[in-house]
């Protein structure tokens, strides 16, 4: 899911309970949990043009890139500003948007940086709690259960 989703549920679920350390951990498990559900993700990888020579290549290759950057940044950005006006606003609030989007950084993290002590999470992460990814579902379910992710936790964050 994208990261405006898992920030603003994480920080939902934290704010459920009474309770830092369990807030966090709640926070970090609902990330997991959402990404159960089917979603569309962004597309990072440039489709192979063969046929290209490699200056257009690489000039795609990096408007991708920065593409990409750029709707990382304006997603992440939108969660934080929704925490802004939709939670109390207090540090809890933060550190738990920090840790519902930690398994995605830890992903990002271990494709970059290969690590035995990472690839278990990445497997699980990634095939196993990501088991509809490639199942044959409508983007139209794929897109409504984030409006619906992000629709319950204003109204978790706000009665
Ligand atoms: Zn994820």
């Amino acid at each position: 899911m994208i990261l405006l989703v898992h920030i603003l549920f994480g920080v939902a679920v934290g704010s459920l309970v009474n309770n830092i350390p369990l807030a966090i951990v709640f926070a970090f498990l609902s990330h997991y949990f959402l990404d159960l559900f089917p979603h569309i993700e962004y597309n990072i990888e440039i489709r192979n043009k063969k046929q290209w020579p490699s200056s257009a290549k690489a000039m795609a290759g990096r408007q991708g890139k920065l593409w990409s950057i750029t709707k990382i940044a304006i997603d992440f950005l939108t969660g934080v500003l929704f925490i802004f006006l939709f939670s109390k606003n207090q540090p809890i609030n933060y550190i738990c948007a920090f840790f519902a989007i930690l398994p995605d950084g830890i992903t990002v993290l271990t494709n970059h940086f290969p690590s035995k002590f990472l690839k278990p999470h990445n497997k699980f992460h990634q095939e196993k709690i990501h088991f509809l990814k490639y199942k044959k579902i409508s983007n139209f379910w794929r897109i409504l259960s984030q409006v619906l992710a992000v629709v319950i936790s204003i109204l978790l964050l706000k009665f």
